[in-house]
């Protein structure tokens, strides 16, 4: 590596930014500031142990905790938007690593675009909601956005020291969720632990239950078209239920490159946060032959209705993707609280694309209309 990396993260106490922490310890880097949500007390131990300059907590109900555990040490203490937003903002940072669950993560991502710094982007509903506006900036001020989902890193990875304009189209694996196989009848009474309970990649609640319903897959499907630069006919999706192959990609010639590992979250962090420089990672190593097997297989767009509604959304362009994006984060919510049924999700995110006309998305303001519309219908809904 060529020198420290100064860099700050946005939620830093779920799954990717502790991970992205340990990264940070083995490389020795520079944190700078950490951002979370409520977990004041993980975020005041992180604090410490990186020497952060600054931190934000999110929810202000969490402000004075946080404040009494970080009482006596030398560091600023921000909340809410503002707070992302002025970490996101600072000149000094290398890299800014956005792993926020949720919508809240555009705005800071804005930020650090305007602010000519790059990105290691982890919040897949920043490219979903707000994909032209986040890549047109970003092309303007010469930005890198780094994707840090396993399957764009392996897009990433593949196309690097070959032609993009020689790339015919990518393959985008989906390791199937807990349901795979199901039909809609199988699904009707399921609960939310068995909807937890993800067969290979341990996440956070939303994203999990994102892979029960392959609405992760959809967002990802969308996040491919943004990062990419692609039409929604150059990206097919694959069942692949190993996790083994992390995507891939065809080019002119019919050759076609994949990126494979152990499923471990370590790897497109890392590479993420180090690019280009591929170092000592403490995932395990793959073994093909432990696996023996690797099987693909077509998703079934019947039963999981919001695979296809974002397809549909991302075809029909606009604000459609911002409004499914809107109406699944309620729907999940619902979900989480016992409010809705299972298969509900599915037929709000479908029914929210027939109830919209087309609008186009100009400014950041028409993503927070446009999400708070699809979020009342919802409710509005249940
Ligand atoms: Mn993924």
């Amino acid at each position: 590596m060529n020198k420290v990396k100064n860099i700050s993260i946005l939620g830093s106490t779920g799954s990717i930014g502790t991970q992205a922490l340990e990264v940070a310890k083995m490389y020795n880097l520079n944190i700078k500031a950490l951002a979370a949500n409520s977990n004041a007390e993980l975020l005041a131990k992180q604090c410490k142990e990186f020497n952060a300059e600054c931190v934000c907590i999110y929810d202000d109900k969490y402000y004075k905790e946080l404040k009494s555990l970080l009482f006596g040490q030398n560091v600023k203490i921000l909340t809410g938007m503002e707070g992302l937003c002025e970490i996101a903002s600072d000149n000094s940072i290398d890299i800014l690593l956005n792993s926020v669950v949720g919508m809240v993560g555009l705005l800071p991502t804005l930020k650090a675009i305007e602010n000519k710094t790059d990105i290691a982007l982890a919040n897949k509903e920043t490219l979903v909601a707000g994909g032209n506006l986040v890549m047109e900036l970003a092309a303007k001020n010469g930005v890198n956005i780094f994707p840090v989902d396993s399957e764009h890193s392996a897009i990433f990875q593949c196309l690097q020291g070959n032609k993009r304009s020689q790339l015919k189209k990518i393959i985008l694996t989906a390791s199937g969720g807990p349901f795979f196989g199901k039909k809609l009848s199988d699904l009707e009474n399921v609960t939310v632990n068995e909807a937890l309970a993800h067969p290979n990649w341990s996440m956070g609640n939303k994203i999990t239950i994102d892979s029960s319903t392959l609405m992760n897959k959809g967002l990802e499907f969308i996040e491919a078209k943004w990062l990419f630069d692609l039409t929604p006919e150059q990206i097919e999706i694959v069942v692949h239920r190993q996790s083994v192959v992390h995507s891939a990609v065809e080019y002119n010639d019919n050759s076609v490159i994949a990126q494979m590992g152990v499923p471990d979250m370590k790897i497109p962090i890392q590479y993420a946060i180090l690019y280009p420089d591929r170092l000592k990672c403490s995932c395990k190593a793959l073994s093909l032959t432990d696996y023996g097997t690797l099987t693909f297989e077509k998703p079934d767009f019947e039963t999981f209705k919001c695979l296809t509604a974002c397809i549909e959304a991302i075809k029909r362009g606009g604000a459609y993707p911002c409004i499914i994006n809107g109406a699944n984060e309620e729907a999940v919510g619902h979900f989480l609280k016992g409010k809705i049924k299972f298969l509900e999700i599915g037929e709000l995110v479908s029914n929210v694309l027939d109830k919209f006309s087309y609008s186009e998305i100009v400014t950041y303001e028409d993503v927070i209309n446009w999400d708070k519309e699809a979020r009342d219908f919802v409710n509005r809904m249940i």
